[in-house]
């Protein structure tokens, strides 16, 4: 890293040094600007990207709920307003006991430029709870959503910050913070995404993600010459990304082979079918059990006890084609990388946010496979919060066939800015340095237009 870059870093290691997410996440995005340090003018160093690293705004409340046995319990409540340069604060909550603000900093910081990515006028922003919705009654969800939105109601706005789900946040969630916003303020705007389709909520915004990563996946293969058809996939986690990242592929005619959840990992050689794959949503969705049914539903696959804290994922260690994490930050460790790549992987792309380490990184980008960073790779849900603000402020809702297709059309547009970005300023088909300088231009180019 140059020195101009380095004492960047330095300065966030120095105000914040137990914040490795945040850390981490600085880190890789500033050794990709690092690559631009003889194009950017001057300016860019001491005004630009000394901000940039630094929320416009946090905010930390304090979140009080009655549990189901009458008992008052406290969780923290978060919103990292990170950049609003090129649009309003736009980006997820999370509701995961692992929340802290080095994890939402890392989060809203790929965000802004996800959301610069997208070509739509969105600044990056996302928040949160250490809450943790495993095992608690759908009242106690209900009762604990409302708090949580008492308090975010005053700091967000249609035009403001606009949350939408991340982990722990689905469509349940969505719908009792919105119902709190309305009791509260008599006010039924679009002051969240993924809303039911019923009451202002977008077509194809639960699918986005995972499609989108698909469609990108697809942009990026067929211009090597190559294609999802016939090829084998892993894919990790089994929530919403997973889901429909598993059902486009399928539709691609791709054979996916493994998933996981937080205490296991799933292998099936045969394939995850609709079928099957119908068998986990309804595990998830209806009763919230857990992967390791699956394997007792149908024998030809096995279930591998596994909760993150051993060396290495048996999931990554499964020989295929392609490799799509799609269940949480840093699920991919040196020891995993290395195993995808002697396996012979040629892509991974990142259903999940930042789910590599730098160490990863590194082994990736010296094997030359195909390597398309979260921030390209699932910006497809955030996109799609982007349409669902557009219907709501034109008061109109589209169909699920025109919401897909400007869908696709946005993840085409991402691939060739991310692809052009890698060759101009760093090396052809280095996707991460890609997407780090086509999402920064146009926030850098926003901020200095704006003074400061
Ligand atoms: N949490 C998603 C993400 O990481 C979606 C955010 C949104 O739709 O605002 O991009």
């Amino acid at each position: 890293m140059h020195d101009a870059t380095q004492k960047i870093l330095d300065h966030v290691i120095k105000l914040d040094p137990h914040q490795k997410e945040f850390i981490q996440a600085v880190t890789s995005f500033l050794s990709s600007i690092d690559t631009l340090v003889d194009d950017l003018p001057q300016v860019v160093y001491h005004k630009v990207l000394d901000r940039i690293v630094e929320p416009e705004r946090v905010i930390m409340f304090r979140v009080p709920w009655i549990d189901d046995d009458g008992q008052l319990q406290i969780n923290r409540g978060y919103r990292v307003q990170m950049n609003s340069a090129i649009g309003p604060y736009k980006g997820g909550l999370r509701f995961h006991p692992s929340v802290n603000l080095s994890i939402l900093k890392f989060l809203a910081f790929e965000q802004t430029f996800k959301n610069s990515l997208t070509g739509l006028s969105m600044g990056g922003g996302k928040g949160g709870s250490d809450f943790n919705p495993k095992g608690k009654s759908d009242n106690e969800v209900m009762r604990f959503c409302q708090s949580f939105m008492t308090e975010l109601a005053r700091h967000i706005g249609e035009d403001t910050d606009i949350p939408a789900g991340d982990i722990g946040v689905g469509g349940r969630e969505i719908g009792y913070m919105y119902g709190q916003y309305r009791r509260m303020t008599n006010r039924s705007v679009g002051i969240l995404t993924g809303k039911g389709p019923s009451y202002g909520g977008s077509f194809i915004r639960p699918e986005a993600t995972g499609y989108g990563l698909v469609y990108l996946t697809a942009a990026i293969l067929e211009s090597k010459g190559m294609s999802l058809e016939g090829k084998s996939c892993l894919v990790s986690g089994s929530g919403n990304v997973a889901q429909f990242t598993i059902e486009k592929l399928l539709q691609m005619k791709a054979k996916v082979l493994t998933l996981s959840d937080s205490s296991g990992v799933l292998i099936d050689p045969s394939g995850i079918d609709e079928k099957k794959l119908a068998y986990i949503k309804t595990l998830k969705n209806v009763r919230r059990g857990r992967i390791a049914e699956y394997a007792t539903q149908y024998k030809e696959a096995t279930y591998i006890p596994h909760n993150g804290s051993q060396e290495s994922n048996p999931l990554w260690n499964v020989k295929a084609d392609y490799a799509f994490p799609c269940a949480t930050q840093n699920e991919i460790n040196a020891q995993d990388a290395q195993n995808l790549v002697v396996n012979g992987i040629k892509l991974v792309g990142e259903g999940a946010n930042m789910p590599t380490t730098l160490e990863a990184d590194a082994i990736f980008k010296d094997s030359g496979i195909l390597h398309a960073p979260g921030k390209a790779a699932n910006a497809g849900g955030v996109a799609v919060s982007g349409l669902e603000m557009a219907q709501n402020s034109q008061k109109l809702q589209w169909t699920p066939g025109q919401v897909d297709q400007q869908l696709q059309q946005i993840m085409k547009n991402i691939f060739a800015s991310i692809s052009s970005a890698a060759e101009k300023y760093s090396t052809k088909d280095n996707y991460v340095d890609g997407a780090n300088i086509a999402g920064f231009l146009k926030v850098s180019e926003a901020m200095i237009a704006q003074g400061y």
